[in-house]
């Protein structure tokens, strides 16, 4: 399959030249032993920007989640989430299998629970009980849209988490996009948070790669599972460099991702048969329903897909997600947007 315009998600990406020859110039060294000059740099450069005191290069924002449940929980504790969390819809059952953990589900609204719903979830004190130990958000909300926490439900989250003795994690995986909608610089974000995850391959634009930052003891841990789960690498710094390029010239231009995000909504508000509120597209991501047209998500999708254009269809449903980012310009939107404007055409003739 040609696919010229991938919506599929943000993770599409490639490496732009400036970014692989930034790369190939980085000094590298051994980073078991803590020796790659250039990780230790982006680490630093990712702790100061999150606010917290040290942060740990890996392979995957999974990576990151899984390891920072691994150092906040015991097994048989219970986690507090949304209900369409990465950590329960896309980490293969990794809560179960690394930790042994239980999920607690809360619904949220575009994937945001409040902290009245944290306090009804809190196991009570007891041998009967699964132990409560942590509270996670995701910034922004991946299933939930692209949403964006407000600043005030975050910190009441968090208050609320803490009250009750209860860790807290932010799975940042778009925790820049946030940044850059909002205005709020990401350590305002991450505040009083005990860890946050940011992954470095979405609208960053980087091949590979992820951060979870924290304490230096949650660090000092974190490391720990890092070698244990696989993740310890050696000269890790060519790929860190993409991180460093994407920090210092990928950061402003997601403004430009959400605007086209923003475009295509609009445009497909005026399709006959597609059910999307523009007005809830903050960020990159764009959630659309197509039951109207008689269509199932994946017809729509295999239909596009023929036409050179990729989405995600969600399983088993008629909502579409398309995800903007650096690769997907103004023009391709509208090429997308016209695409589907004569999918949805035909189908009704
Ligand atoms: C993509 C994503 C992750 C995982 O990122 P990978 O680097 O692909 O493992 C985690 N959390 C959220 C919210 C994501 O969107």
């Amino acid at each position: 399959m040609d696919i010229r315009i991938d919506l599929g998600s943000d993770t599409a990406t490639r490496p732009s030249k400036a970014m692989l020859a930034f790369m190939m110039g980085c000094p590298v060294g051994d980073d078991q032993k803590q020796e790659d000059p250039t990780v230790n740099r982006l680490q630093d450069r990712v702790a100061t920007l999150v606010g917290m005191d040290a942060a740990l290069f890996l392979p995957s924002a999974t990576m990151a989640n899984e390891i920072a449940l691994k150092v906040h929980t015991r097994p048989g504790d219970e986690v507090i989430v949304e209900a369409d969390a990465h950590f329960v819809t896309a980490e293969a059952g990794g809560p179960a299998f690394l930790s042994g953990v239980m999920m607690s589900r809360l619904g949220g609204k575009r994937g945001i629970f409040d902290a009245a719903q944290v306090e009804q979830a809190i196991r009570p004190d007891g041998p009967h009980y699964p132990r409560t130990s942590l509270v996670c958000v995701e910034q922004t909300t991946n299933l939930g849209g692209g949403a964006v926490w407000p600043q005030q439900r975050l910190r009441e989250v968090v208050a609320m988490a803490r009250q009750y003795g209860l860790a807290t994690h932010m799975d940042g995986a778009r925790l820049i996009n946030a940044a850059v909608a909002s205005g709020i610089p990401a350590h305002r974000h991450a505040q009083d948070f005990d860890s946050v995850t940011l992954c470095l391959s979405k609208g960053l634009g980087c091949p590979v790669g992820a951060l979870l930052a924290g304490s230096k003891d949650f660090i000092g841990e974190a490391r720990r599972y890092k070698h244990l789960f696989g993740g310890a690498m050696r000269q890790a710094g060519i790929i860190a460099g993409a991180g460093l390029f994407a920090l210092d010239n990928n950061v402003e231009r997601l403004a430009e991702d959400h605007e086209n995000a923003r475009l295509l909504a609009r445009l497909l508000s005026e399709l006959p048969g597609i059910a999307i509120d523009p007005a809830e597209v903050e960020t990159n991501i764009v959630f659309f329903d197509v039951a109207a047209t008689g269509m199932t998500g994946q017809d729509l999708a295999d239909a596009l897909c023929l036409r050179g254009t990729r989405v995600g269809a969600r399983w088993r449903g008629t909502t579409i997600r398309a995800v903007t980012h650096c690769d997907v310009g103004r023009a391709d939107i509208e090429t997308a947007a016209r695409q589907i404007r004569e999918i949805v055409v035909e189908r009704a003739a």
